[in-house]
């Protein structure tokens, strides 16, 4: 069974889990098994049927009125008794904060390894392991990893990697509810209050067209005219980590490795080199648009349309283009 850790916040399925159980599927042909999800909370079994529309075969939904807020301790605990009993073969999380802390404490009661920040999955022809690809050494190689022989094989995966899978409305499975053995002394940590953080800035990774700038931009007054053209072709503003440790943009809109994954239909990257760090989170953009003063910049090679010239000049024209000037 490949079993995915489907994650809700306040009632609301986070796209990451549906992500990963389309990708479970696509692995489950190569097994030919099954297909779980897991929904962690209190009165969410609700979120079940979405889970089998998406492609899960079977739902455990683990039901408490302790888990109605997410605390390390008890989703642990929860779901280390639901591995236990289940066994899966496989266990996939999405790379979230939350994930990113389950993960390796389930790992460690679970005796089995993790391999954190996935960016590929495949099953081994031959020794039908699962394959688990993640950049390694500061990004500069990617390395696939096995776990022979302890289960389940664990895996984190970065949000936005692979598709959301289609939704039939007529699909069927089984939802199986799931009431963990916790108490209020397996607390060690007890959450007092969750304060939202506003959101001042838009979730790039939703966004079909963007205008990424790079330290070649040369200031933070400079990123004025990426946000005249973004503005004129109905995208946002984005960045590569040199212009978001310039301090020129915010970390939120930071595209690659580190950063944000975004797929949009258009990619336009002003003044970036395309180190292999920032091409892991823009590399599957439909159409990518390089504007580089060096014609051997790495990102040229990914570009379907490289323009070799000085930035300011390429895009003022672009702007005087659109506003028909
Ligand atoms: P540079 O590499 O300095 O490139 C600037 C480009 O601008 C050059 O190609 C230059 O030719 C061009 N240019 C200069 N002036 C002009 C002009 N007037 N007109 C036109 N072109 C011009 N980077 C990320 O982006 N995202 C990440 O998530 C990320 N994660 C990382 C994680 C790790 C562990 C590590 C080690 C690094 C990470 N990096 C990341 C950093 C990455 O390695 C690069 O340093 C970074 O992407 C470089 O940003 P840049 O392309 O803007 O700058």
């Amino acid at each position: 069974m490949i079993m995915v850790f489907c994650e809700q916040r306040n009632g609301e399925l986070l796209n990451v889990g549906l992500e990963l159980i389309g990708k479970a599927r696509e692995l489950a042909r190569s097994l030919d098994c099954e297909v779980s999800a897991v929904v962690c909370g209190h009165n969410v079994g609700y979120i079940g049927n979405r889970l089998i529309q998406n492609g899960a075969d079977k739902v455990f939904v683990i039901e408490h009125e302790l888990l109605e807020k997410y605390t390390l301790d008890l989703y642990t605990e929860s779901l280390y008794q639901l591995i236990s009993n289940e066994k899966p073969d496989i266990l996939l999380l999405g790379a979230t904060s939350i994930g990113r802390e389950l993960g390796p404490r389930l790992a460690a009661r679970l005796k089995t390894g993790l391999t954190a920040d996935c960016t590929q999955l495949e099953i081994g022809q031959e020794t039908k392991l699962l394959l688990m690809t993640r950049p390694a050494f500061g990004g500069n190689l990617m390395a696939t990893i096995i776990c022979p022989d302890r289960r389940p094989q664990m895996a984190t995966i970065r949000p936005g990697i692979f598709p959301l899978p289609s939704m039939d409305a007529n699909r069927k499975g089984e939802t199986i509810l799931f009431n963990p053995k916790i108490t209020r002394e397996d607390l060690r940590v007890r959450v007092e209050k969750i304060v939202q953080k506003i959101r001042t800035v838009k979730d790039i990774t939703a966004e079909k067209i963007i205008v990424a700038g790079g330290r070649g931009i040369g200031s933070k007054e400079n990123f004025e005219l990426l946000e005249e053209l973004a503005e004129l072709l109905g995208g946002v503003v984005a960045g590569s980590r040199a212009a978001v440790d310039a301090g020129w943009l915010p970390k939120e809109l930071q595209v690659g490795q580190t950063g944000k994954v975004v797929k949009p239909k258009l990619y336009i990257a002003v003044g970036i080199s395309g180190a292999i760090q920032h091409v892991a989170g823009m590399q599957d953009s439909e159409y990518i648009i390089a504007i580089n003063k060096d014609p051997d910049a790495p990102i040229m090679k990914i570009a379907d349309l490289g323009i070799v010239g000085d930035w300011k000049s390429v895009v003022k024209a672009l702007i005087k283009e659109l506003r028909n000037e």
